[in-house]
């Protein structure tokens, strides 16, 4: 045992089984694990689930998500009575984008008043910004599974959804890091925990996506868009590690109304931060699986940042490691 977390389980080598046919491909250990076990089984015996109803302002869902601490909320269509998506900081994003290159500040104001979510659901369409589908899982399908849609599309999170006959409920949110916390503690046999992440090409480390402290934030909202990524590292000209924007930062600024001054350097919009902010968290190549896993266990992270000396090396995020657990 290291790091409170299973020793290493040999899977079964790959090559020729003695009869000379080719030996099965074994599961990787973290998959199987998650084969297992259903979305169901992470919800804890109580636990809030914060729901909006379409017709909410978006002034007072904002609100509502800072309040709670939580970056995005399953949408309820209360006259379909169906599921309707998520919001995530991500439409936040967007709305900010369109304000920022089709209105003037005054008329955004205005707008922002009256906007319902199901009108900022209508100006993404406009835009051509909305998934085609809302997506969502069934609690009772495998973590297996709903580790597969939220690394296919890209996301951070999965909402719940039962369907009875023709009734839907939204039970609750599946997100990557509740996955992995439960990796990480409940041993499932992951192999390499003593290995250097270094040696095992988990993250990204090439074409990073970058901004220093005088980067315009419009600049910073367009990479989180282009990119697809949740944060970008704040570096000086020789490549240290000043601070790192993140998604969940543009909710402070949006209900500061922040969006008339998106030429603002970045570090001005870092001061507005909101009062929780966990810190970032970082590590180096010399790190093993079993630290990081370790550290996911014990805190809440939603990626590390590698650094050497305290210059920016990469990122390791919480999809990176998930997709390399189920695959190896
Ligand atoms: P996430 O931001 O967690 O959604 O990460 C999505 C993918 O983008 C992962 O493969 C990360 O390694 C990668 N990534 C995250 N942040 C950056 C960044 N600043 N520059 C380049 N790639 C990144």
């Amino acid at each position: 045992m290291e790091n409170g977390l299973s020793a290493a389980s040999t899977p079964p080598l790959p090559g020729k089984a003695a009869g000379g046919e080719p030996a099965p491909v074994a599961t990787p250990p973290a998959a199987t694990a998650l084969q297992r076990h259903t979305c169901y089984d992470l919800l804890p015996v109580s636990y809030k689930v914060i729901v909006f109803d379409t017709s909410l302002p978006v002034k007072k869902a904002l609100a509502a998500l800072l309040q709670h601490g939580v970056q995005s909320a399953p949408l309820w269509d209360s006259v379909r009575m169906r599921f309707a998506g998520m919001l995530t900081v991500t439409d936040f994003i967007n709305l900010i984008r369109h304000y920022y290159s089709n209105t003037s500040y005054d008329n955004a104001l205005e707008e922002i008043e009256q906007l319902q979510i199901s009108g900022l659901r209508e100006i993404q369409q406009k835009m051509g910004l909305l998934r085609p589908r809302n997506i969502a899982i069934h609690p009772m399908q495998t973590l297996y599974e709903a580790s597969k849609l939220l690394l296919k599309d890209h996301l951070h999170r999965l909402p719940l959804v039962d369907r009875v006959g023709n009734q839907e409920t939204i039970v609750s949110v599946v997100t990557q890091y509740k996955i992995l916390k439960y990796l990480a503690a409940n041993a499932p046999g992951v192999t390499k925990l003593n290995t250097q992440l270094r040696d095992l090409g988990i993250g990204t480390f090439t074409n990073l996506a970058t901004a220093t402290a005088q980067t315009p934030l419009i600049e910073v909202l367009n990479i989180f868009i282009d990119r697809k990524i949740s944060a970008v590292p704040i570096i000086d000209d020789k490549g240290f590690v000043l601070d790192v924007y993140e998604k969940y930062d543009v909710l402070m600024l949006a209900r500061e109304g922040a969006f008339y001054d998106l030429e603002m350097p970045v570090c001005e919009a870092l001061v507005k931060r909101a009062p929780d902010f966990e810190g970032i968290h970082t590590c180096t190549l010399s790190d093993t699986l079993g630290h990081v896993l370790e550290t996911i266990r014990r805190m809440p992270v939603h990626r590390f940042i590698v650094v050497q000396d305290n210059m920016l090396q990469g990122v390791v995020s919480l999809s990176d490691l998930l997709a390399y657990l189920i695959e190896h």
